[in-house]
């Protein structure tokens, strides 16, 4: 008996032993997958735990929003349009998704299910399916649930390492997560709580680009520990701080915010859904055609070949404009796309033209810019362009330009103003029309009299002056108008001085 029970004490002696050296193996055999998932769950737990993010359904957040649109600059030499900081407010309602913005007087409603739209002072926009899915992205890594996405099914943890964020040490896991980006999620050393996340993503027309948001000054909201800042970085760059007084989690949603108008809500609902952006060509002259989508360009037709005015937006309009102008003006080659300036919502779309074999045509300030949208890697989402073998070839302008061949003459000419440096306005002496972007708009339904802007009357003097008669201006935004129409409007505007 006493033999057997010393026996027994052994054998659990030994057992114990061996689970130990089992544990201690185990331990030192972590993967780096492994520990990655280990500091993400304790990134987790910091924020309130996994069971706490994972029941969020709504957020709140309230405070200020200051942007810097990359692209968007008066110089192209400079990157950001700097815009001052506006009080802020976001409704995220996770189950759906779909947020309500408020910006300033702007409101913006974006439903993953009815699609979206935002409104300013003068007009109201409809969301177009790449917009809507840019928002899917932000909701699937806003800070709240990125770590439900990241420790969830669909995700891989594929690493660890080590970095710093401002001097102190961070554990770096790489995980890849929805849509198959690559996040790099840093993870302080002490606090355990994430403060930057870095990725890559597509962004149109500079293709891959390197994104970071920081996040500090974490507080409690509720059982959770949130931050209260957030900054974007893009290409290195500062172009979104976002600080907030307030927040809330779970709160009771307020459906009228996230109801759509109902005069645009079929409209809105059928832009959510569709994998296109619709042109229309409306006919100016024999030749010459408007393409109205959201953003509009132009083409016209010459003996041999086509000239389009600006690629706005990106390629899915570009493709749908291309084969308006097939329908409309047959299969010359389109052997120019000139654009007015170097804007990303007006030059969005030229790298479509350029594979189809255009030369852009843009004043001699732009070279650079324009040369980055047609040669930058576009690996994450690869487009017409990055796909051909085509060389892409860029004529500039300094002041004047005439491009004819006998029967169809159009001008450009350099037209420096308060929106932008190297402006070219697109003049048909014959037809009297001329095509511009952002000097002049009238939107449907605008209340008299409209806003003139300084770019206006730089644009007005300058037109006046070089003795051009038109009859139309041919809009990149808003719709055709008179030129007695701008002329009236600045009349207007003096007696209302
Ligand atoms: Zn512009």
């Amino acid at each position: 008996m006493k033999h057997s029970k010393l026996k027994s004490q052994e054998s659990v002696f030994v057992s114990f032993i061996l689970l130990l050296v089992l544990f201690q193996w185990s331990c030192a055999e972590q993967t780096p997958m492994e520990q990655g998932r280990q500091v993400l769950q304790q990134a987790a737990e910091a924020m309130g735990g996994l069971e706490a993010l994972s029941a969020v359904e709504t957020i709140t957040r309230e405070g200020t929003k200051q942007r810097s649109s990359l692209g968007q600059a008066r110089v192209a030499s400079e990157r950001l349009y700097v815009q001052p900081a506006r009080p802020y407010k976001q409704i995220i309602d996770f189950t759906v998704p779909r947020e309500v913005e408020f910006s300033g007087s702007d409101i913006r409603v974006t439903d993953w299910v009815k699609g979206g739209y935002n409104r300013d002072s003068r007009h109201v926009r409809i969301a177009q399916i790449r917009q809507l899915g840019a928002y899917k992205k932000e909701w699937d890594r806003d800070i709240v649930t990125f770590l439900v996405g990241a420790l969830g099914e669909e995700s891989t943890v594929e690493g660890i390492s080590e970095g710093r964020v401002e001097g102190r040490p961070h554990q770096v896991v790489s995980v890849r997560y929805i849509d198959d980006v690559l996040y790099q999620v840093y993870v302080d050393d002490f606090t355990h709580l994430i403060s930057k996340l870095e990725y890559t993503e597509d962004r149109n027309p500079y293709g891959d680009l390197a994104k970071e948001r920081t996040f500090a000054d974490y507080r409690e909201v509720g059982d959770l520990t949130l931050p209260f800042s957030q900054i974007t970085k893009e290409m290195g760059l500062v172009t979104e701080v976002r600080e907030f007084s307030e927040m809330s989690v779970n709160g009771e949603i307020q459906e009228d915010l996230f109801e759509i108008p109902e005069e645009i809500r079929e409209k809105v609902a059928s832009m959510a859904h569709l994998d296109t952006i619709p042109v229309t060509p409306i006919e100016l002259d024999k030749g010459v055609f408007f393409g109205k989508a959201g953003q509009h360009n132009m083409w016209v037709e010459f003996e041999d070949f086509i000239l389009v005015a600006e690629g706005p937006t990106n390629e899915m309009q570009s493709l749908e404009a291309i084969r308006q102008i097939r329908k409309t003006v047959g299969d010359k080659p389109i052997r120019y796309v000139v654009t007015t300036h170097h804007h990303a919502d007006h030059a969005g779309g030229i790298r479509t033209y350029v594979a189809e074999g255009a030369a852009v045509v843009t004043h001699a300030l732009n070279e650079e810019v324009i040369r980055e949208f047609l040669t930058r890697p576009h690996t994450l989402k690869p487009d017409r362009l990055s796909q051909s073998e085509h060389e892409p070839q860029i004529e500039t302008v300094e002041d004047r330009r005439t491009i004819t061949d006998g029967t169809r003459t159009v001008e450009l000419m350099h037209m420096p103003n308060p929106h932008s440096d190297g402006y070219l306005v697109i003049y048909l002496p014959r037809e009297r029309l001329l095509f511009e972007s952002d000097l002049f708009s009238l939107h449907e339904d605008e209340s008299w009299p409209p806003p003139v802007s300084p770019a206006t009357r730089v644009f007005y003097e300058a037109v006046t002056k070089a003795g051009w008669r038109v009859d139309r201006i041919v809009p990149g935004h808003g719709r055709v108008v008179e030129w007695q129409e701008l002329i009236d409007a600045l009349k207007a505007t003096d007696s209302s001085r």
